[in-house]
């Protein structure tokens, strides 16, 4: 069978769009997930293979912002995070609510002291 021009041309195209799709998975920032460091999970159903980039917006200043492979594998290995749990603020509305948290509890001990 002899394929014709346009045949040709799409299977070009084919080609060239599996080559841009590949280029997109490897793009993906993945970090493989241990699931030795998940065990305080309880649950192996839920468990990810690995992390990627995921976008979120925060939740107190409604910005644009990337939970990163890293940071999750971090939140969920190292600081022991629940695997259901997940980024809800960028990292200056952290700060500020870290900030106004401390402040209460040193009012509060200033008020127990008195
Ligand atoms: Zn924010």
């Amino acid at each position: 069978m002899i394929k014709s021009n346009k045949q040709k041309r799409q299977e070009i195209k084919k080609n060239r769009q599996k080559k841009a799709d590949k280029i997109k998975t490897n793009y993906l920032p993945k970090v493989l997930a241990d699931h030795e460091q998940l065990r305080h999970n309880n649950t192996y159903d839920l468990l990810p293979n690995f992390y990627v980039d995921k976008p979120f917006i925060c939740r107190d200043c409604g910005s644009s912002q990337v939970w990163t492979a890293s940071q999750q594998k971090w939140w969920y290995e190292v600081a022991k995070g629940n695997i259901n749990s997940t980024a809800v603020r960028c990292r200056s509305c952290r700060q500020k609510l870290r900030l106004i948290k401390e402040n209460n509890q040193q009012k509060q001990l200033i008020n127990k002291n008195k």
